[in-house]
């Protein structure tokens, strides 16, 4: 049952290479906690060969800066047969590391197909403008890629940051030194097997397994890295900032995560707001970036949609990731686990009413069971940090201009939600409501050709669309003097 595992080593220069210091560090199965390989472990040794081969393949005259933007986009399009191919295994493997229920992995991956071909047909359409300037002259803008990117991806959905990052920075015509989650380095090491078989040049694209504080900060503080695009941890994000700015001012991408609000109206369609609303906290037990996680609901219907909301979570069958009939399954790891449990204390504590859920499941893994507060008050701890954990926190209130105000009292501005019938609502809040993302009568819809990322302290800059896009370019405005009138 168990995937095979095929790649443990570092990739640099398109070979599989052991970690300089030839140490190794385990990687688990959060089903049961079992280590399931050994992987070798870069620090800052390696990256800096990994960034020496980005960058000699990002030189000028360099096969891949000489590629036409067609061809990159073939390339990609060739990794996305590959992909496609090799779905079920990659869903598995993903399953396997990281916990995810396979049948989200298996949806996840073959979205990707699709998202992978997206990005590759914007290689291409990589355009600049003319510009009528001043004077005797021909002004036109060029967008050249930034550089040697440095991608520091999060655990939660390892596939498809790798893919968002990775794929987006090539189509732009980049070179990577990819960094995965110490937690779940398996599957980017085989999607970068496809790359090359797909045909990406030596150098283009690159991975350091390795731990944030060693290979992530070598890579952060490397002066030959020219952008970062990282996910994870605002803390973390924060860091990274500094590390650009007290070196050779890196360009950043940062996606950190939220407290995203849900607003239920009174107006609204009870029985979909309901199964939203739990989709929005429950999927990937809450390990999304983007999880409703304080959901506000009006006081008309607040009793009815406290009694749905406990009924859904008391029905989500806990288990195996690879069981078909498993509807919820581990958290990542036991210190994650433990984060979150800390979590449904302090809020017990601090007297949100606990009407669901609150323990571990079972003693084996890091299953925790899906749990519902009620009478939660905006100056919780639970109301107010990030759990990243399956924890649905429900609070009162009563006008639209009241909820939009105590929604937007958050340092996070990722995502946010409505559900309501009544258009000026939808649009007033959509209007008004501090957020990168805003679903209406909806969570998570939508797909990879729109632009994500966060207000405030959830992130800079956007992933993508042709705005993820851009964030690996550099915009070049070229001025040539001509007169404007042909005198001979
Ligand atoms: P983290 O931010 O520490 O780790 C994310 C990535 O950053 C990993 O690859 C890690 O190795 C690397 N990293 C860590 N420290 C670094 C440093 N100093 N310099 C460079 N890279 C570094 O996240 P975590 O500790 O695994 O999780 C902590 C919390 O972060 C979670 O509880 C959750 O709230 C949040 N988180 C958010 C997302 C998201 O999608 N936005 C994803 C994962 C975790
Ligand atoms: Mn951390």
């Amino acid at each position: 049952m168990a995937p095979e595992i095929r790649y443990t080593k570092l990739f640099i220069n398109n070979e599989w290479v052991d970690s300089i210091s030839g140490k190794t560090f385990d990687t688990y199965n959060p089903h049961d906690g079992s280590v399931i390989a050994k992987v070798s472990e870069g620090d800052k040794a390696d990256i800096d060969l990994a960034v020496a081969a980005a960058k000699k393949a990002f030189a000028r005259n360099s096969e891949w800066r000489l590629m036409d933007a067609r061809q990159r986009g073939k390339i990609l399009n060739r990794f996305a047969d590959l992909v496609q191919e090799e779905a079920s295994y990659l869903a598995e493997l993903e399953s396997y590391n990281n916990g995810m229920l396979l049948q989200l992995s298996s949806r996840l991956t073959s979205n990707a197909v699709d998202g992978i071909r997206y990005t590759a047909s914007l290689a291409d359409k990589i355009e600049g403008s003319t510009i009528p300037a001043d004077g005797d002259v021909f002004c036109y803008t060029l967008k050249q890629p930034v550089g040697v990117c440095g991608l520091i991806l999060p655990w939660n959905v390892p596939i498809l940051m790798f893919l968002n990052k990775v794929v987006t920075a090539l189509a732009a015509g980049c070179t990577t030194v990819v960094k995965p989650a110490e937690q779940t380095p398996l599957t980017a090491l085989y999607l970068a097997s496809l790359l090359q078989k797909a045909g990406v040049p030596a150098g283009v694209v690159n991975i350091v397994n390795g731990y944030g504080e060693t290979a992530g900060v070598a890579l952060t503080h490397h002066p030959d890295v020219a952008k970062i695009s990282f996910t994870g941890s605002l803390e973390v994000g924060k860091l990274i900032q500094q590390a650009a700015g007290a070196n050779n001012l890196k360009r950043i991408t940062l996606e950190l995560g939220g407290k995203s609000p849900l607003v239920i109206m009174n107006d609204a369609d009870l029985a979909t707001a309901i199964r939203f609303a739990a989709l929005g906290v429950f999927t990937h037990q809450g390990q999304i970036c983007i999880a409703a996680s304080r959901l506000f609901v009006q006081s008309g219907i607040y009793d009815q949609f406290v009694k749905g909301a406990v009924e859904v979570a008391k029905t989500l069958k806990i288990g195996n990731p690879f069981d078909s009939q498993s509807q919820h399954g581990p958290q990542i790891d036991e210190g994650m686990m433990k984060k979150v449990l800390g979590y449904i204390e302090k809020g017990k504590q601090e007297g949100a009413k606990l009407l669901v859920g609150g323990k571990q499941a079972g003693s084996k893994g890091y299953y925790i069971e899906p749990t519902v507060f009620a009478d939660v008050q905006d100056d919780m701890t639970i109301a107010k940090e990030e759990i990243f954990g399956p924890v649905q926190s429900i609070l009162k209130f009563e006008t639209l201009d009241e909820v939009i105000d105590r929604a937007n009292a958050t340092n996070y501005g990722l995502a946010a939600g409505i559900f309501t019938t009544n258009v000026n609502n939808a649009i007033q809040f959509a209007n008004n409501v501090e957020a990168g993302v805003v679903w209406v009568n909806n969570y998570m819809g939508g797909g990879g050709q729109a632009p994500f990322g966060g207000f405030k302290e959830s992130g800079i800059g956007r992933e993508g669309g042709k705005h993820g896009v851009d964030e690996y370019l550099e915009v070049k405005t070229v001025t040539i003097s001509v007169p404007k009138k042909v005198s001979n």
